[in-house]
């Protein structure tokens, strides 16, 4: 299993280090959006960063990249095709791979467009890492792309190996099931999970990695397709909703209005 340390930035973002399952003390960084505390991480714990991957163009991923680069120009650096990143990264899209040869790593891509047009994901070891698409108990806001292709982005990642672990971009779990209540008020699984978050929290613990699995059984956006979920949509919506990309749309606008 891949060796994974969590770097806070912001007020809710996390930043990733993966570090290479041959030499543990070399990492690669995902969505360094603030460069500050990323190179304490690496000094504290003595590491080098050797790579960078980014999911989209968002400054709160790609702002600390110009920064992080100034002295390891050279390092493999991969984003998304059709973004505007800095860093120059070399361009991905669906199909391609992530390689980091002398670290042992490699990721595949996934489009993943919704919240950006261009976002990806990056899916190796086990692991997923899906900036601002998929978060735990809920999904990135569609700034860019349309509550169809969300869907598709997330069902995609669904239909990833069950036993995946996600790590998502920011600590919004408990908001986020406080939404998924509203949504599914007898979704039992989704009720202890929000027991066990709420404890997590208030240890100030991070609730993320979550996994592929669990958010099949808790997150209403990877629910469309149950009938609890698609009646509460279509009360909400004052509508029938004939396709699951038609639920989504509602529940997607309905998380937005949600206090
Ligand atoms: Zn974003």
């Amino acid at each position: 299993m891949l060796q994974v340390t969590p770097v806070r930035a912001f007020t809710d973002n996390y930043i990733w280090l993966i570090h290479s399952p041959q030499d543990a003390a070399r990492v690669v960084v995902v969505d360094p959006g603030d460069a500050k505390p990323v190179e304490r991480a690496l000094a504290s714990r003595n590491l080098t960063l050797s790579g960078l991957l980014l999911t989209h163009h968002h400054g709160d991923h790609v702002g600390g990249v110009e920064e992080l680069l100034q002295n390891r120009r050279g390092i493999p650096v991969y984003g998304p095709a059709t973004e505007v990143i800095p860093g120059n990264p070399q361009r991905l899209r669906e199909g391609d791979r992530a390689l980091f040869p002398d670290l042992g790593l490699a990721f595949d891509v996934l489009d993943v467009p919704g919240h950006t047009a261009g976002h990806i994901a990056y899916v190796g070891h086990g692991a997923v890492f899906c900036g601002d698409t998929l978060f735990s108990a809920g999904c990135g806001r569609l700034f860019e792309g349309t509550a169809e292709q969300m869907h598709d982005s997330l069902s995609k990642l669904a239909a990833l190996p069950a036993e995946t672990l996600v790590y998502c971009a920011h600590e919004y779990t408990l908001s986020n099931l406080k939404f998924g209540q509203a949504v599914e008020p007898h979704n039992q699984a989704a009720a202890s999970y929000l027991s066990h978050c709420r404890e997590l929290r208030a240890r100030d613990e991070a609730t993320i990695p979550t996994d592929i699995r669990r958010e099949r059984n808790v997150n209403p956006f990877l629910r469309c397709d149950d009938q609890s979920v698609k009646q509460a949509a279509e009360a909400y919506a004052g509508r029938r909703l004939p396709s699951q990309p038609e639920v989504f749309a509602v529940i997607r606008q309905w998380k937005d209005s949600f206090r």
